[in-house]
């Protein structure tokens, strides 16, 4: 066998050491970017395809302190000791910026990171937001044909990042802190209308705060018209609020029975079918898109072309619309 089917092979075997060096082989291949990797990269993203998307897939948000590195920590082990496979991948937006990355901080998650049953990779470090999600939701998958069984995919709430994290994954769940002036934020963003489910955490603090927070989350949700018309349709999920502790590990039940009760109900009314389906479909038209502009770019009859082309239309002697048609004309 080639190099690369021993690669798959020792991905899709048994957990252990072995199977955990090869996971981060094929992530750190997919992340290159030689195309002689890349290359690569698709072959073995190609063979392992099969054997992945049989995860539930948990996009976990929220603003820095809230408290999602404690909650995932709980939450993983919890699910750990309940019998499943947790992998925990991250989307930092701020990594094209910086190079850096705030999730990837290595004592974050401490006990989780040294189970045997858990799999966790920071944020790719380089790359456009479209990119980093990209490699993400590949990992993601590379994770999946390992028999990961829970993918949670987290984002920090400071923009467009949510976006994709909520279009990759099966549940998107938001994280907010039991005080009314972040809720507000959310709502302004538009994030909070992607949530499935509205996490208030640190209930421990303020247990009174925290309920009005549900409440008024609760009542801000139900705005949200997609949701109104089908409120009495109960095949259908409606967005829930609930508040608990990560750091207590208070509440952690009764937030893995409402993503059951959210799983069964929306893999009958096959609404998670549909939403992988949209995904699939989404993710593929913005790669081509990314592509086909990052081939325009370094075309080099455009790169030619472009500052002259651009500057007529500066003075007013070109169309900005006969511009771009005679550019990419040029493509072909
Ligand atoms: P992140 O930036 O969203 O990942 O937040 P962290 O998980 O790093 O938590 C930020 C701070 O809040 C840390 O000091 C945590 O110990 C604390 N924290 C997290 N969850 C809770 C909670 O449920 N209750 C209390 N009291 N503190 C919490």
């Amino acid at each position: 066998p080639t190099a690369d089917q021993a690669l798959v092979d020792a991905v899709i075997g048994a957990p252990g050491p072995a199977q955990r060096r090869a996971i981060a082989k094929t992530i750190t291949l997919l992340e290159s970017s030689r195309d002689d990797h890349r290359r690569r990269a698709d072959e073995v993203l190609n063979t392992l395809l099969p054997k992945s998307g049989r995860s539930f897939r948990l996009g976990i948000s929220g603003v820095p302190g809230v408290g999602k590195s404690t909650f995932i920590e709980a939450l993983g082990l919890y699910l750990i000791g309940q019998g499943h496979r947790v992998a925990v991948l991250a989307i930092d937006p701020s990594s094209s910026v910086s190079g850096g990355s705030i999730l990837g901080d290595k004592t974050r998650m401490e006990m989780l990171s040294v189970n045997e049953n858990a799999f966790i990779r920071p944020s790719p470090a380089s790359g456009t937001l479209g990119g980093v999600a990209e490699r993400t939701r590949e990992s993601m998958l590379v994770a999946e044909a390992a028999g990961y069984d829970v993918v949670i995919v987290e984002t920090v709430g400071v923009g467009q990042s949510e976006t994709a994290v909520s279009g990759m994954t099966d549940m998107f769940v938001l994280l907010q802190l039991p005080n009314a002036g972040d809720d507000l934020q959310a709502i302004k963003k538009g994030v909070m209308e992607l949530a499935d489910l509205v996490v208030i955490n640190k209930a421990d603090l303020d247990e009174a705060a925290a309920t009005r927070a549900r409440a008024q989350i609760t009542s801000a949700l139900r705005l949200f018209g997609q949701h109104g018309n089908a409120m009495h349709d109960q095949s259908l999920w409606h967005p829930q609020v609930m508040q608990l502790s990560a750091l207590k590990s208070q509440g952690l039940p009764e937030f893995w029975a409402q993503v059951s009760r959210f799983r069964e109900l929306q893999t009958a009314n096959g609404r998670l079918a549909a939403r992988r389906h949209a995904q699939d479909q989404a993710w593929m038209w913005e790669r081509i898109e990314a592509g086909l502009k990052n081939r325009f770019r370094h075309h080099p009859g455009v790169r030619d072309m472009l500052p002259a082309v651009t500057a007529e239309v500066r003075a007013g002697r070109l169309a900005a619309s006969v511009a771009a048609r005679r550019l990419l004309d040029l493509m072909n």
